[in-house]
């Protein structure tokens, strides 16, 4: 028998208003980009606006096709992927590479290693700070000689809100 969750779901699972979520994010976008003199072009801009119309993991197709759409031809992929290269270099975005697709960082600009907890019914992923998960990544690794470079943690689950639906 499951423990009832008596704490609040995070917001990622929650319904709330996601316009808010979405204009603060391109915000702090912009403003990082500026800081980093690199270009946030409107290109760049609106694939990070793609990503973030969901707290939900989006792959590059499902950009291509609502770029296709909005243009009226084909987006080219390279473009994409490009842009979205960009965006994962500037620490905007992160990869999850077990849904192959992309979710908005929550802390851009801060240094840090992706932790999510990814539910398998709503497919949202909720991106955890925790530094001592990365700290005991870094630690067994070292201890067996690895150089960590990347690392991503995913957690697969069932979130707050789908557990009480079920
Ligand atoms: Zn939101
Ligand atoms: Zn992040
Ligand atoms: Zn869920």
């Amino acid at each position: 028998m499951l423990k009832p969750f008596t704490g609040k779901a995070p917001l990622a699972c929650r319904p709330h208003d996601h316009s808010h979520c979405v204009s603060q994010a391109l915000g702090t976008a912009e403003n990082l980009c500026l800081a980093q003199g690199v270009r946030l072009t409107a290109l760049r801009k609106r694939v990070l606006e793609l990503v973030w119309q969901s707290h939900k993991p989006l792959g590059a197709y499902d950009i291509l096709a609502v770029l296709s759409e909005e243009d009226g031809r084909k987006a080219a992929p390279p473009t994409v992927y490009r842009a979205l290269d960009f965006l994962l270099e500037q620490g905007l975005v992160h990869r999850i590479a077990s849904l192959n697709a992309f979710i908005g960082c929550n802390h851009p600009g801060e240094v840090h290693q992706g932790q999510f907890l990814i539910c398998r019914q709503c497919h949202a992923a909720v991106e955890l700070e925790h530094s001592a998960i990365d700290a005991a990544v870094q630690a067994s690794a070292s201890s067996l000689g690895f150089i960590v470079e990347a690392q991503t943690v995913e957690v697969l689950g069932l979130c707050a809100q789908c557990r009480e639906a079920a």
